[in-house]
């Protein structure tokens, strides 16, 4: 199980949910390193399961393999220094899983009930111990219903493309501007019209558009709003 803090009750729960690409993980961690809130990366537990998938060569058009393949694979995560580490199997594969291959298999294995079950467990469990910012998908709807604050990010899928290319292309990778938008629509599409936990802005998040603003602003945004949390 969660490892690496000490049990405290009446936990403070801050959910932020959105599209791929709009800024939540690079804005979360900020806020949370600034609340000293625990920041947790649900994106990264489903990153983990895919790449298992991937592995074993599961069929990653069959939901009912995938279901299968599961339960071989144990997703834990535990911090270091402050940086999230996903442990699959008790391997650390934060190094493995930011590639697109691994993108789009993580969004085929969220689709499955059984995954999500497994997730859900493990990101409500963390969310009972620590004050924690966390981010997905389906915090604010599914996870956490009672979050203290649900934000739902987004920006324009121009906007996001533009900006993972320019990731891509600082880490060296190759990049192409219209295939990265073509994988946003189909992530986007493939996460808002799943039946299980599908992203959607729930009436009480606050709806934040990060497309003409920076980094720095939004975090602004998300720190005045938890202020006067505790
Ligand atoms: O946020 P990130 O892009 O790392 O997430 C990878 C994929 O995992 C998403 O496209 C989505 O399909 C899935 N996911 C999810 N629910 C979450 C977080 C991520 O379904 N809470």
């Amino acid at each position: 199980m969660f490892r690496g803090f000490t049990e405290e009750k009446n936990m403070i729960n801050i959910a932020i949910d959105g599209p791929a690409g709009a800024g939540k993980s690079t804005i979360a961690k900020k806020a949370a390193a600034d609340l000293g809130y625990v920041y947790v990366d649900t994106g990264a537990m489903f990153r983990a399961i895919g790449l298992y998938m991937v592995r074993k060569g599961t069929n990653l058009e069959d939901p009912a393999e995938i279901a299968l393949n599961a339960g071989g694979a144990d997703v834990d995560i535990e911090y270091k220094d402050g940086e999230q580490c996903v442990l699959l199997n008790g391997e650390n594969v934060n190094g493995l899983i930011r590639t697109e291959e691994i993108s789009d298999a993580a969004s085929r294995v969220a689709v499955v009930p059984e995954v999500r079950k497994k997730m859900l467990e493990l990101q409500r469990n963390i969310a009972s111990k620590h004050d924690v910012i966390m981010d997905g998908r389906d915090i604010g709807s599914a996870v956490l219903p009672d979050a203290d604050l649900k934000i739902f990010l987004t920006a324009s899928v121009d906007v996001r493309a533009e900006r993972r290319y320019r990731e891509n292309i600082a880490k060296g990778m190759e990049a192409d501007i219209e295939e990265i938008k073509q994988d946003i629509r189909e992530r986007d599409e493939r996460d808002m019209t799943r039946s299980e936990a599908p992203l959607v802005k729930v009436d009480d998040a606050i709806e934040i558009d990060s497309s003409y603003m920076t980094i720095e602003q939004v975090v602004e945004k998300i720190e005045e709003l938890a202020g006067n949390l505790k």
